[in-house]
């Protein structure tokens, strides 16, 4: 998958977490990291974005255990959330949003046709072939990936706690509607001046 897939499937899945299970509004810093660690995985290749910030980092990771090695398993997220747990109590680290990120990213490319070594030291990779990376189908995945992100805040506004914006639909709701009685108006005087 490309990165910017990458970031909004991990969005979608920060926001679906937040509002689907957490039952609480998403914040936007949980789902600005979660979309950073849904690049992270890819720090095994030098040309993506985060192996290209840390070349040092990325070039040796390439060389010795190739892209899609390690750092797509289920192994690498559980010593992930092993390491935050255990700097949690000095770093405040938002844990969550890091894990789902990162999960975010393998799931992603497990739908492609290169799939991951979930079973990493097993070689073995799994893919389910749903879609071929940068095709169209992955570009209607991106925009389907945002609408959701939509989806699910729109329903976090709606519950109670969020009437702020009850307010703004209702004066939306009566601008239309005096837009359209105007126009209708003007129409009517219109086609009367015609005939
Ligand atoms: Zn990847």
């Amino acid at each position: 998958m490309m990165a910017r897939t990458h970031i909004a499937f991990a969005a979608l899945m920060m926001v679906a977490c937040s509002v689907g299970i957490l039952q609480r509004m998403p914040q936007v810093h949980e789902v600005a990291l979660a979309g950073a660690a849904g690049l992270l995985p890819d720090l095994d290749h030098p040309k993506s974005t985060f192996g290209r910030i840390v070349p040092y980092i990325s070039i040796p990771i390439a060389k010795i255990f190739g892209h899609r090695g390690f750092t797509h398993s289920l192994l690498m997220v559980a010593v992930i959330i092993w390491l935050l747990l255990t700097y949690r109590e000095e770093q405040k680290i938002p844990i969550l949003p890091l894990v789902i990120g990162y999960l975010s990213h393998i799931i992603g490319d497990l739908l492609t046709p290169s799939g991951v070594p979930l079973l990493w030291p097993v070689r073995k990779k799994f893919s389910l072939n749903l879609f071929k990376a940068d095709g169209w189908m992955e570009h209607l995945i991106y925009r389907g990936c945002w609408m959701g992100v939509g989806y699910f805040v729109w329903v976090a506004l709606q519950r109670p706690g969020h009437e702020l914006l009850h307010p703004a639909q209702v004066a939306i709701q009566q601008w239309l509607w005096q837009a359209l009685s105007h126009s209708m108006i003007i129409l009517v005087q219109w086609v009367r001046i015609m005939a």
